[in-house]
């Protein structure tokens, strides 16, 4: 096998605090990155580089670690152009729109579902994303759950159990008998095929009994909870994440002291997970970062890409938003959508380039990863290696 240096390379976030500048992005300037198969094998100062067998000359573009999109709905069909159509018209957001791309899931056949991911994960491998989370929640069948992590597993190790996405259509007069399907046969079907369990707590969802028994029996069958928490009102849905040690609690819109307090101190083994995309296409109110992280909340950034309520792929994207309309800086924004996501995975080996990480990065048509922000919309992400191996 053969050893790639990438060399050149104006300005390095590795997010690793011993390198550079000592910031928690470790910032280095004309650096290099020496890749050893699908591995980071060396970084440092460019004029200090070891040799390699080939070389790949960055012109002085920047380079970061490649995205960790830690929250995704990409086993899906169809769209909901007119229902965003006709919220932008002035309607409200409820979880009933879920009802529509479950009919359109169900009705699609296996490579129908899986052609749809495929081009989503292209989609956002264009963009920088090299590892991504996705869940079930369109199927709310026993064998349309379980086909839909099958399909998501065959194309990333981080797939979620979503059975209790909202009560099925199916269950609509006996909430507490689709309860005990999410926990008993679904999530027997479901369990190989997954490594997260999720649930929906909100009104019109899940309540916080209902969101504790999901949860628990998943995590009885091997399973790590990670929580949808307080998106559309205040709710049980954070403090439960904590007290379950969640990985991630993902939305916190509406927080209260006590919900904040708790993420706290959580000391960062439950994430903030902040998906601004979901406010911006549904105009919510959004969500604080700075209250999250000048409370030393641990927080990340994602797409939470799904046809209904957030339909982007573009990290980039959330970045934009989080530092315009979330009061992060570029910095604090860059590393919760790196680094900060694969806390929210328990992940140690991604979102940071030092040796013996996974060579994942991509290079900017841009002097600095501030510009993600500062030119919002611009497609800058000019290559990205997943693995070791150039995607784009
Ligand atoms: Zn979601």
């Amino acid at each position: 096998m053969t050893t790639t240096l990438v060399t050149n390379i104006g300005s390095l976030v590795t997010n690793d605090p011993a390198q550079g500048d000592g910031t928690p992005l470790g910032l280095i300037e004309n650096a290099a990155v020496v890749i050893d198969q699908d591995k980071i094998a060396w970084v440092g100062a460019a004029a200090e580089a070891p040799a390699a067998d080939t070389a790949f000359d960055a012109q002085g573009r920047a380079a970061i670690p490649g995205f960790v999109d830690s929250h995704s709905h990409l086993v899906f069909a169809g769209d909901r152009t007119q229902e965003f159509n006709a919220r932008m018209s002035g309607r409200s957001y409820s979880a009933g729109g879920i009802r529509t791309t479950v009919a359109a899931t169900r009705a699609a056949t296996d490579a129908e579902l899986e052609a749809n991911l495929v081009r989503h994960l292209h989609e956002a491998r264009r963009q920088g994303t090299t590892t991504f989370e996705t869940k079930s929640g369109y199927g709310l069948t026993v064998a349309d759950e379980a086909r839909a992590l099958r399909i998501a597993a065959a194309h990333t190790e981080e797939v979620t159990y979503l059975g209790a996405h909202i009560v099925s259509p199916d269950y609509a007069e006996d909430p507490a008998g689709y309860v005990d399907l999410v926990t008993g046969e679904m999530l027997d079907a479901c369990a190989p095929y997954a490594r997260w369990v999720d649930v929906f707590c909100e009104k019109g969802a899940f309540d916080g009994d209902q969101a504790r028994a999901v949860l628990t029996a998943g995590a009885a069958k091997g399973l790590i909870p990670r929580v949808h928490a307080n998106q559309l009102s205040f709710g049980p849905g954070v403090q439960l994440a904590v007290e379950l040690e969640a990985a991630s609690a993902d939305h916190c819109t509406h927080l209260t002291d006590a919900d904040v307090d708790a993420l706290a101190n959580s000391s960062g083994r439950t994430v903030a997970t902040l998906l601004p995309g979901a406010e911006f296409s549904t105009r919510a109110q959004w969500p604080d970062a700075r209250r999250l992280l000048d409370a030393g909340v641990t927080v990340a950034l994602s797409t939470d890409c799904n046809p209904g309520s957030s339909y982007t792929s573009s990290m980039p994207f959330c970045i934009a938003l989080a530092v315009r309309d979330m009061r992060m800086t570029p910095d604090e924004a860059l590393w919760s959508a790196t680094t900060g996501g694969a806390r929210a995975l328990r992940r140690t080996d991604i979102g940071v380039l030092a040796p013996g990480a996974r060579a994942d990065l991509a290079l900017l048509d841009a002097p600095s990863h501030v510009h993600l922000a500062y030119r919002p919309g611009v497609p800058l992400v000019s290559a990205v290696w997943q693995r070791g191996v150039r995607v784009h």
